[in-house]
């Protein structure tokens, strides 16, 4: 168990894969959250929010802070804002996309995915520092699973919120790198950048908090040097990665549709392109490269009873 590791004023609501976890910082001066989670889950975000401030006699949400912008970190900002009337905080790189709510520079409609329109109060710059609850936590740019991303890290205590840039047994997909930006070298940078650091804890965007950084970031840097080695691999893991994710939304869904689904977003047809396949065959391809997936029998299951139907 970490959890001990954590120190007074922090609690980790840890979720699935859908919603990312979301970190609560409270001391007398801040009630902070950071990441909001998927928006399908957004009822149970507010009540684990308002159980969590009820039960340690707090006030309110002063503000949410978000890592990045994918619809698994900030799907909550819009209900959080609604119900305790509290700031959003996002990289300032993103500033420009959220205020227009540009489409072209926002990640939904490239992945395929969903998040209900928000609104910005501020923004976290790398280099700068911000308080979280009874704490003062670095801003730390990490490029690479998305080029604007942050992490937070809090040097009395050494905690880094590492977001999808480190987990315990990996990293978030190198999304950039399925339509021709550069990511794996980011990947590295960050790796090391998290290297330098002196860390009891880290408490990533999914998973539980963990306290062996070394072997994280060993296990870390041979994936990406699996992945940057092929770039097809790199296609092939962030293709199943978006769909896998689509279908843990959708539950239940016609092939028909999840073919539709695939043809039509634009990361899936970059990686389609990446791995010579057109988006017919890719769309035909990617549903049955999930099912052969032996690690996922639940995906295994849901899958198969999609291609049983269809057949
Ligand atoms: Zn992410």
């Amino acid at each position: 168990m970490t959890a001990h590791l954590l120190p007074p004023g922090i609690e980790v609501f840890e979720r699935g894969w859908l919603s990312a976890n979301n970190i609560l910082h409270y001391g007398d001066a801040d009630v902070s959250l950071v990441d909001s989670g998927f928006h399908a889950h957004q009822n149970l975000t507010l009540s684990l929010v308002r159980h969590a401030l009820e039960k340690n006699g707090l006030g309110q949400l002063n503000k949410v802070v978000n890592t990045h912008l994918h619809s698994d970190h900030c799907g909550g900002n819009a209900a959080l804002e609604k119900a305790f009337d509290c700031e959003i905080y996002i990289p300032a790189a993103e500033a420009l996309a959220v205020k227009t709510w540009d489409m072209n520079l926002l990640s939904y409609e490239n992945l395929g995915q969903e998040c209900p329109r928000f609104a910005h109060h501020n923004v976290l710059v790398p280099g700068q520092q911000i308080q979280l609850g009874r704490y003062r936590w670095d801003i730390l740019a990490a490029p690479g699973h998305d080029p604007h991303s942050v992490m937070f890290y809090q040097p009395e205590h050494e905690i880094l919120i590492s977001a999808d840039a480190l987990w315990e047994e990996g990293f978030g997909v190198i999304f950039p790198e399925l339509w021709g930006e550069p990511g794996f070298e980011e990947v590295a940078q960050t790796l090391d950048l998290i290297e330098s650091l002196s860390i009891n804890l880290v408490i990533p965007g999914h998973g539980k908090p963990f306290a062996d950084v070394e072997k994280s970031l060993s296990t870390a840097r041979s994936r990406l040097d699996y992945l940057a080695s092929d770039l097809d691999r790199n296609a092939r893991h962030g293709a199943k990665v978006l769909l896998k994710y689509r279908l843990l939304e959708w539950r239940n869904q016609e092939l028909s549709l999840i073919n539709e689904w695939i043809a039509q977003t634009p990361a899936l047809i970059s990686s389609a392109k990446i791995l010579n396949m057109s988006i017919e065959e890719f769309a035909e391809w990617l549903p049955r490269a999930l099912v052969k997936q032996p690690q996922d029998v639940f995906w295994l299951m849901v899958i198969k009873s999609l291609l049983l139907a269809e057949d």
